[in-house]
């Protein structure tokens, strides 16, 4: 079984990459029977921003993301390993620190900004750039006493670890996504604790994925580079290596181009842009699927009902330079998976959605619950007539005119009707249609009465009859579909019209063409 986690900084709102690189983790878990968990690594606290952890709890949650283990609130945690958050383990850290140290593998350095940058400086006219080579590390280079001296004096210090790296050595390790890795190995006394006693990043990751038993670390690819150092603290910690898998950014189309998504500038980047649009998450989860993996698309048409998630992912099989979001593939996927939802979950899913971005909607849905089916119904039916409620936003403006609380009948509605049938024409039309109509007639016996009521108008049956003739055009039977399209929704484009008659009720329909 896996153990896998998450491991943000709480430093602003989750992204649409995040979101799947936590989903990718979360699938090797469970998929496994292993436990998937949260830390939150907040050491850099210059960097944090206020309320981040709420709302990735929420984000998480509402994405579907199960959470074994880890915060469960800003005050509460669940879980066995903890504390989950890296600010309050700094006594553990040090506790590793101080052995370290005792055992001359790490050092406290004095050196301070200014030294820092000669060294920089001199490395540069010399024209090489290795870094810092820790000129404090005890035995090495600084006499015992020196050292002490110092801390006497009480000048600020950082630890550094002593590395045992050397030039022309490999780190060589199997990269679950990418494959055969071979870096040099890490020849610099990277700092593992800053001077307010903190650990880095690198020496927090060490410590938390050995102690909170991390099998399988997958992250972003960011964080290749830093393989050597990590292998190497562990070795030097004497902790067993977990696994790795670094994963490449999901990457978004710029007119011909590949890029990024910029967290700054591109508002799609946000995981919460797909909630205000409406996703269903199941839609996001189906879509990161096929990102994964692209065997999926071929499981799900042979498997259109089992559960995404039996489907078991391999990080080995996914793109090593980058998958690209594919909004129309999204949008498509989400069609379907609205599709497949029970008529009351989706209903459920659009009335949730509408209570937190358009009030007066969910008021509406609740009121009208059962009519709210049915209309939806008209959206996400599979084939005919058409299956096109790709988000829950797309339902207001699709379909709210079925209400008659979002129905604003206007004087512009003339302007939709054919153009060679005159508004007084087209009231005698939707008279007589009213005249005939029969809610309970089936589809053949009601498209009768309106092949009927063309042809007493003298249109034609069929468009064709006046390819010949064009200029004894007057109308043909899809002119009467037409008007009555307008009168009844003062739309162009709607569901089927049959369809639509059968869920309106011959009472609304009456009143709305009376209206007309
Ligand atoms: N805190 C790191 C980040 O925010 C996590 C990297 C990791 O998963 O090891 O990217």
């Amino acid at each position: 079984a896996c153990v896998t986690r998450f491991a943000p900084s709480p430093t602003g709102f989750v992204t649409i990459g995040s979101l799947y690189a936590t989903f990718i983790s979360e699938r090797l878990a469970h998929q496994s029977g292993g436990v998937f968990y949260l830390r939150i690594e907040d050491t850099d606290k210059k960097r944090e921003v206020e309320g981040s952890l709420a709302d990735m709890l929420r984000t998480m949650r509402e994405f579907g993301i199960v959470i074994d283990e880890g915060p469960s609130s800003p005050e509460e945690e669940i879980g066995a390993y903890g504390p989950y958050t890296q600010s309050k383990r700094v006594a553990i850290y040090q506790t590793f620190i101080k052995d370290l140290v005792a055992r001359g593998l790490a050092y406290p350095c004095f050196c301070d900004a200014e030294e820092l940058q000669r060294i920089r400086d001199r490395q540069q006219e010399q024209g090489v750039n290795t870094g810092y080579y820790g000129k404090w590390a005890i035995h090495r280079r600084m006499p015992l006493d020196q050292v002490n001296e110092a801390l006497d004096q009480g000048r600020p210090y950082v630890i550094r670890f002593q590395s045992p790296g050397q030039a022309g050595r490999q780190c060589a390790y199997t990269d679950l996504v990418k494959g055969e890795i071979h870096m040099p190995e890490n020849e610099q006394d990277v700092v593992i604790m800053k001077s307010d006693g903190i650990p880095t990043y690198h020496f927090a990751h060490v410590i938390d994925d050995y102690l909170m038993g991390t099998t399988h670390v997958i992250r972003g690819d960011e964080w290749l580079s830093s393989v050597p150092i990590h292998h190497q603290l562990f070795e030097v910690l004497g902790f067993p290596k977990p696994a790795y898998g670094h994963i490449a950014p999901i990457m978004k189309m710029d007119g011909q181009s590949k890029r990024k998504f910029s967290k700054r500038k591109d508002p799609d980047a946000a995981a919460s842009y797909y909630q205000l649009a409406g996703y269903p998450s199941e839609a996001i989860r189906e879509y990161f699927m096929t990102l994964i993996n692209a065997g999926f698309d071929g499981w799900r048409i042979a498997q259109p009902n089992e559960l995404y998630s039996s489907f078991p992912i391999d990080i080995r099989k996914m793109s090593v330079s980058g998958a690209l979001f594919d909004l129309n593939k999204l949008n498509d996927i989400s069609k379907d998976v609205i599709a497949r939802m029970e008529a009351r979950e989706a209903l459920d899913q659009l009335t949730a959605w509408a209570a937190q971005y358009d009030q007066p909607l969910a008021s509406l849905l609740a009121e009208q619950d059962n009519y709210a089916i049915s209309i939806l119904n008209l959206g996400r039916a599979s084939g005919k007539p058409r299956k096109d409620v790709k988000t829950w936003s797309d339902f207001k403006p699709g379909y709210g005119y079925l209400f008659d609380e979002l129905f604003v009948p206007t004087t512009a509605m003339a302007e939709l009707l054919p153009a060679h049938v005159p508004a007084a024409e087209a009231r005698a039309l939707v008279h007589d249609f009213l005249h005939d109509f029969d809610a309970a007639d089936d589809r053949d016996t009601w498209f009768g009465k309106i092949k009927a009521l063309a042809a007493a108008r003298g249109y034609a049956a069929e468009m064709k009859q006046y390819k010949k003739q064009p200029d004894a055009y007057r109308g043909h039977v899809g002119d009467v579909a037409a008007v009555l399209r307008v009168a009844l929704t003062g739309k162009v484009h709607t569901p089927d019209l049959y369809d639509m008659l059968q869920i309106m009720g011959r009472e609304r329909i009456a009143r709305r063409l009376a209206a007309f």
